[in-house]
């Protein structure tokens, strides 16, 4: 850490490098008040440490290394050269927090957190309920180092369960993001997931922006983009062959036992889904059930039950299909991201749309088209190339 305590209380920091801080202990911790040292070595920039023996409640939560204690001084000089005044690892007593870095932007307050250690999605999960029960809106920044590209598919993305937490929005077209930093380059990553693949891996466009060309306002709203090359529609549908072809081990999931029932209740099985099921959508990345079986539930269960060319309101949707989405399925906590259920849902209905299988009205939709189930994988294959060409 950056910051301690002299013996007068007084806060000093050692994050502006140019600072000659002379060295006049004892130093306390600002959280635990147990003393801490200096440490002036070379490998990693100045900074404090807790003696050995002793666990910090809150600094232990991050080992300091030097990529957390570069991005941390990079972050600060680069919120300075936006006019703010941050400050470096203010600890919030009221939630027992300690922020990476704190600032006031427009009347709100944000806490960036610099992530280069994987943590659990629980521990990533209270930390940021934590800064939000505290009206702080937290900034997920992940070391850089984190980016991880499945080569030999340069666009697939390994995602750990908890920068997932981290995801932010968009806001004037409900796109999302993982933000990154590379302290050594000062430069920002920005990676727009576009088809989750599974729980952990993403087809992504990934985006970076030198820090000084960076404004503050775009890493709180996100860039304006425009859309990459969409190379892994191939695999997409590689994809969906698996689902058909792979033998399924469904046992001991209740979202395909849930998936599966439904199914038998017509006849017929999971890898028999229709071919308007299983695609990535705009909001996708809430549902952590495959999508070929989330898809195939909306349109078993909803559509089923509509019938041809009766209009339906969204209400209609969200009401049916909320509480199937929460209690069979695996979702995903997304707490910084808006009414992630209902988007999702909204999400399949304009696919559903650009298919023909819904038209759009004032009130709702209207099914405009019956939904079939293949009778052999061969003929769902066939229809899964004959949606492929008409939605990429
Ligand atoms: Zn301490």
């Amino acid at each position: 850490m950056f910051v301690a305590l002299t013996k007068t209380n007084e806060r000093i920091s050692l994050v502006h490098s140019s600072n000659v801080v002379r060295d006049n202990p004892p130093y306390y911790c600002p959280v635990c008040q147990q003393e801490v040292v200096m440490k002036k070595g070379t490998k990693r920039r100045w900074h404090f440490a807790h003696r050995q023996s002793y666990e910090c409640s809150v600094a232990s939560a991050e080992p300091e290394t030097e990529e957390h204690l570069a991005g941390k001084a990079e972050l600060y000089k680069w919120l300075c050269s936006n006019g703010i005044s941050p400050t470096i690892e203010l600890f919030l007593p009221a939630i027992q927090r300690r922020a990476d870095l704190f600032f006031t932007y427009r009347n709100q307050k944000y806490a960036i957190e610099f992530q280069c250690a994987s943590i659990s999605e629980k521990e990533a999960l209270e930390r940021t309920k934590d800064y939000l029960s505290e009206y702080i809106i937290p900034l997920w920044i992940f070391s850089s180092q984190r980016i991880r590209s499945l080569q030999p598919e340069p666009s697939r993305f390994s995602i750990h369960s908890f920068e997932w937490i981290g995801l932010r929005e968009r806001h004037h077209d409900h796109q999302r993001a993982l933000t990154y930093f590379s302290p050594s380059s000062s430069t920002f990553y920005f990676l727009f997931p576009q088809a989750v693949l599974t729980s952990t891996t993403t087809f992504a466009d990934l985006y970076s922006l030198a820090a000084v060309n960076t404004g503050l306002s775009l890493i709180i709203r996100l860039p304006a983009t425009i859309n990459g090359s969409r190379d892994w529609r191939k695999s997409w549908l590689y994809k969906k062959k698996q689902w058909r072809y792979k033998r399924n081990d469904w046992r001991n999931h209740k979202d395909k036992y849930y998936a599966r029932r439904l199914f038998a209740s017509l006849r017929s099985d999971i890898p028999y889904f229709p071919g308007e099921a299983g695609w990535p959508v705009n909001g996708m990345e809430y549902v952590e059930t495959s999508t070929h079986l989330w898809q195939s539930v909306f349109l078993l269960q909803l559509l089923t039950t509509i019938p041809l060319y009766h209009s339906f309101s969204w209400r209609t949707v969200v009401e049916a299909f909320s509480p199937i989405m929460s209690s069979q399925f695996t979702t995903r906590s997304l707490p910084l991201i808006t009414n992630p259920l209902e988007n999702s849902i909204l999400g399949y209905l304009e696919l559903l749309q650009k298919m023909k299988i819904l038209h759009q009205t004032t009130t709702g939709w209207i099914r405009t088209e019956q939904i079939y189930l293949p009778r052999s994988l061969d003929e769902g294959f066939e229809m899964d190339k004959k949606r492929y060409r008409s939605i990429f």
